[in-house]
């Protein structure tokens, strides 16, 4: 079974697996030194595990574990490292059933592959990924019509509206809040990277500002849509300043 562990406490992994969804369980034997199932519960280690479920419990027990893809190059540094936490994040927050989302672990698998290419960009793929999540959790977001008047947004600035799935144009909204507005330019960018696969999304070359500025747009959206707050965006923000 693939298993991708992406929150971890005590001896308590948070998995998302193929099968099961999202489902907690609980690893015995995993403090022992050269354990391997504790190297199979690293963050984000893809690997076929055996759990079995307790009666009236909602915990798991894994028992076995095969290291199917430990993404090692993920997590060679700091900054790729706190990249992975958003999205852990993401992943943690904006899915709250134990319903299997095959589809979801496909996104997460290529996701994971995309970041360990290239040492950029890496706030593109987690705008990717944003987009493409709420899209297969049901989200859907409209960007090619205004969710107002019903105008085309090609070549306008908008405004994403969480809550209406869409976008509203200036006439509609002229004093929207900053961290929602894309520029015309952004919102050509968010269709393009939300319709590419994600092996693909690195073909978009982005300054590094208005990088960043999407970024945060796309994750504020996320945010206000699945009703939580992410709080690894704030510290990665903090530990990762935009360069100019
Ligand atoms: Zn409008």
């Amino acid at each position: 079974m693939g298993s991708i562990p992406f929150a971890e406490a005590d001896r308590i992994a948070q998995l998302y697996t193929l099968q099961l969804g999202k489902v907690k369980a609980v690893a015995k034997g995993v403090r022992k030194p050269r354990s391997r199932l504790a190297s199979s519960m690293d963050l984000f280690t893809e690997s076929g595990f055996s759990l079995h479920k307790r009666a009236h419990s909602e915990l798991y027990v894994l028992t076995q574990a095969k290291v199917l893809h430990g993404h090692s190059e993920l997590k060679a540094d700091f900054p790729a490292l706190t990249s992975l936490q958003v999205l852990a994040d993401m992943l943690e927050k904006a899915i709250h059933d134990t319903e299997p989302h095959p589809e979801v672990y496909s996104l997460l698998q290529e996701t994971l592959l995309a970041l360990g290419k290239g040492r950029e960009g890496k706030e593109l793929f987690l705008a990717a990924f944003a987009l493409k999540l709420l899209e297969l959790l049901g989200y859907p977001l409209e960007l090619d019509l205004c969710a107002g008047c019903g105008s085309s947004l090609r070549r306008k600035k908008a405004h994403l509206i969480p809550h209406r799935g869409g976008a509203l144009c200036e006439s509609c909204f002229p004093a929207g809040p900053k961290r929602l507005q894309a520029s015309p330019a952004g919102m050509e960018i968010l269709k393009k990277i939300r319709s590419l696969p994600m092996g693909k999304v690195h073909v978009v070359k982005l300054r590094p500002a208005l990088l960043r500025e999407l970024f945060l747009t796309v994750l504020e959206y996320l945010q206000r849509t699945i009703e939580k707050r992410l709080q690894t965006v704030d510290y990665y923000l903090k530990v990762m300043p935009a360069t100019p």
